[in-house]
């Protein structure tokens, strides 16, 4: 098998899902319980949380435990705009947002919000010009992606952050999921920050939204205590536990990770740019662990099939998409053929440079086979 499919969802390590079974067996406690099994797990959920702020190096933040990024970004979004509705109803994000941050930014529009689209730039960069035009006296919120997980492209939060630093009332959330665990970057600019563990070796089902301490947001999911009183629902010790380990983990030699993917991402690169019925829909700007292409005369769902039958597993688009192509890839390529043809190859450090060369040889084989039968 080769797996190709890495910001979909990584496996999981094993010694991470060793820490999970083992605090799911010792930890028998409800972490808010009154007696010494609920203090242990309340101890240990701390421990992990100190973990968390050591490694991302965060300074007055607060973690709020989710489900993953989906819940994290719902939280941020809804939790602002519920709170400071009476500011104004302003939100500006991009086109390259998740459907996590767009669909939330749908239902806000249908109850009168107004959502303004910051431009890109030719290297699909935010256009910072254009994004101090939009902020307005009512702009509560900006919400842009550290990473956009269909293309790669990485935005510059420190700018971002500058020009927003003329504006406190502005609240900035970025949805920093395919981040985390792959590139070291300053977390301490943004107000509020989504992550997942699936993304970096940890559990699926557990994940976060970090938050300015002295920052208050409405909470969406009300109940019983947790961990914060900003997400009610009993603590997940042993997912919460193997996210820290998992992070401290994937944070362990990231500089060589990244040399290591960087390397690969230019063997298939160069492997790609040789068959001229490929087109690189990535810019240059992407992380190297994010690959987008197109093959125009071939649809993208035959080629990830063909490839499959080969136990070689990429994505069409995000697993999480419901409609027919690429937003993203539209967005940054202008191009409905290009978006609908697209694939994505996201790699890892784990990856090796024979996988990539056997999957470039299928590749070109599926793509001459299927070209034939066309015509
Ligand atoms: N944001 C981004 C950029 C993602 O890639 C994903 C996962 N595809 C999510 C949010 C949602 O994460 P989860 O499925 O863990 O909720």
């Amino acid at each position: 098998m080769i797996y190709l499919d890495y910001s979909a969802t990584t496996p999981v390590d094993e010694s991470v899902l060793d820490t999970y079974v083992k605090v799911t067996k010792n930890y028998v406690g409800n972490p808010n319980s009154l007696h010494k099994l609920g203090f242990e797990a309340g101890k240990l959920i701390d421990e992990a949380t100190a973990q968390i702020k050591k490694v991302l190096s965060l300074a007055g933040k607060e973690i709020i435990y989710t489900s993953g990024a989906t819940e994290a970004n719902n939280l941020a979004i809804f939790g602002v705009c519920y709170k400071y509705q009476h500011r104004g109803k302003h939100i500006i994000t991009t086109h390259l947002e998740h459907k996590s941050v767009l669909e939330p930014l749908k239902v806000l529009e249908k109850e009168g919000y107004e959502i303004s689209y910051v431009s890109l730039n030719e290297d699909k960069t935010v256009n910072l010009e254009h994004l101090k035009s939009l902020i307005r006296e009512d702009t509560i919120l900006v919400s842009i992606a550290f990473i956009n997980s269909e293309v790669g492209v990485k935005q510059d939060l420190v700018k971002i952050k500058e020009v927003l630093a003329q504006y406190p009332k502005i609240i900035f959330h970025s949805d920093i999921t395919q981040g985390v665990g792959k590139i070291k970057f300053d977390l301490n600019v943004l107000d509020l920050a989504s992550f997942s563990a699936q993304k970096f070796y940890g559990m699926k089902g557990i994940g976060g939204l970090i938050k300015n301490t002295n920052l208050d947001i409405s909470p969406i999911i009300y109940g019983g205590k947790s961990t914060t009183r900003f997400r009610a629902g009993t603590p997940p010790t042993a997912l919460i536990v193997s996210m820290a380990k998992a992070l401290r983990l994937a944070y362990d030699n990231i500089e060589e990770k990244y040399k290591c993917v960087e390397k690969l991402n230019q063997i298939l690169l160069m492997n790609l740019r040789d068959n001229h019925y490929i087109v690189i829909n990535s810019p240059d700007k992407a992380i190297p662990h994010i690959v987008n292409f197109s093959v125009l005369d071939i649809k993208a769902e035959t080629l990830l099939h063909a490839l499959e039958e080969e136990e070689i597993y990429i994505s069409t688009k995000t697993a999480c998409s419901s409609i027919d192509y690429s937003e993203s890839v539209y967005n940054i390529t202008g191009d409905k053929k290009r978006a609908e043809h697209s694939l994505r190859v996201s790699i890892s450090h784990l990856t090796s440079k024979e996988e990539i060369l056997c999957f470039v040889m299928m590749l070109e084989d599926k793509i001459e086979r299927l070209r034939r039968i066309n015509s």
